[in-house]
């Protein structure tokens, strides 16, 4: 897990309460609005490989690394469907 991405689980689920509730609120809301930008662009990454992975299918050189054109392992495959190498 990234480290930044690790900060801001911690930062989503840190326990609330205490005299800085107000504080601690705000801040929570901060981390959660940038765990979610965080996820969203993840997503749309994640999106665009996938949807880049359907297009191989299409015009038949899916399985095949881009870099040394060598057939990618079937367990790889079957990981990360969208994997490129
Ligand atoms: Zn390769």
């Amino acid at each position: 897990m990234s480290r930044s991405l690790s900060l801001e689980l911690k930062a989503r689920f840190r326990p609330r309460g205490g005299q800085r509730g107000d504080l601690v609120d705000q801040a929570n809301a901060d981390a959660e609005a940038e765990l979610q930008i965080h996820l969203h662009q993840t997503d749309a990454r994640l999106l665009r490989a996938i949807e880049e992975a359907l297009a191989r299918i299409r015009y038949g050189t899916f399985g095949t690394c881009e870099a040394c054109r060598h057939p990618i392992s079937r367990a790889r495959l079957e990981a990360v469907p969208w994997t490129r190498l």
